[in-house]
């Protein structure tokens, strides 16, 4: 079957959708955060995961129209999340090749004007960034989105030589750290995990431990200062509805004086 040639299609059938991870604060356990991590659902094979057509959208150019699915699809929830009073940052994968087009910029302002949502309540996370051919360019872009408020996340952060030059250089508001730093425990990691929290905090952007699967991985991300933590230990990706139930039981949990 030949996956990259029924892409185009499967945008046109509304194929392609997302599943959806929670982010904790490290300090209250509660979720702060969410995740769109994008799916597509093909009528013979089932799901697909993004390691899979994210490529093939990437090599074809049909990225900018997977990413406008995924910033319309990330500013809708945001939107009905705020209205029901849920302070829930959500966050939408960008790959650096959708950097190049302005495409992603106009949707997420439209999405903005037409939803009236609260630009403050999405991040846009970077996807490949070393992989950014014109830096320059890659900044005024983004400064354009923190300009409007958006959150900028540099995703899968320690996997490369050039993340450090990356957090100085793009104007972020929050590192991811890759689960490969997050799930080592050798000293080298440790050390690296140190200096990256301390220059991030240093520069007001936060942390986000991910590939969170067990407690002790929970507990040294604690313990290293970061702010938040993502992974299999606390909630596996799922559909809408899922997450949904996660939040309206939290919100239900809310202290009486908070809701007045
Ligand atoms: P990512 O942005 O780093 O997303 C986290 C990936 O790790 C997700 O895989 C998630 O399911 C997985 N994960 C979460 N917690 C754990 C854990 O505790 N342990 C392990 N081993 N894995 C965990 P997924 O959904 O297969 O996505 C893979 C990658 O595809 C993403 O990595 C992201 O780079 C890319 N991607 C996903 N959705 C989109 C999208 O809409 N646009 C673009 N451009 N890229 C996307
Ligand atoms: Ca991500
Ligand atoms: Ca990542």
């Amino acid at each position: 079957m030949n996956l990259m040639g029924e892409l185009s299609g499967a945008i046109e059938r509304h194929e392609i959708g997302a599943h959806f991870q929670p982010q904790i604060d490290v300090k209250t356990g509660l979720i702060v955060a969410v995740e769109l991590l994008s799916r597509w659902t093909h009528p013979s094979l089932g799901l697909i995961g993004p390691d899979e057509f994210i490529p093939l959208a990437e090599e074809s150019g049909l990225i900018d129209e997977i990413g406008a699915v995924m910033i319309d699809l990330g500013c809708e929830c945001a939107a009905d999340w705020q209205s029901r009073g849920w302070n829930i940052q959500v966050a939408v994968n960008v790959s650096a090749a959708e950097l190049p087009a302005s495409r992603f910029l106009v949707r997420i302002f439209e999405n903005v004007d037409r939803l009236h949502l609260d630009p403050s309540g999405l991040t846009v996370e970077i996807t490949e960034s070393r992989a950014i051919n014109d830096a320059r360019e890659a900044v005024a872009r983004l400064t354009v989105l923190r300009g409007l408020g958006v959150g900028v996340s540099i995703d899968d952060f320690g996997t490369g030589y050039s993340s450090i030059d990356q957090l100085l250089a793009l104007p972020s508001t929050e590192v991811k750290l890759d689960r490969s730093l997050v799930q080592s425990d050798d000293e080298e990691s440790l050390r690296a995990m140190e200096i990256i929290v301390a220059l991030a905090h240093v520069r007001r952007v936060s942390v986000v431990a991910e590939g969170v699967e067990t407690a002790e991985h929970l507990e040294r991300v604690r313990l290293l200062g970061c702010d938040r933590a993502q992974g299999f230990y606390l909630a596996r990706p799922g559909p809408r509805a899922e997450i949904e139930a996660m939040l309206e039981l939290q919100d239900a949990a809310r202290p009486r004086e908070e809701i007045a």
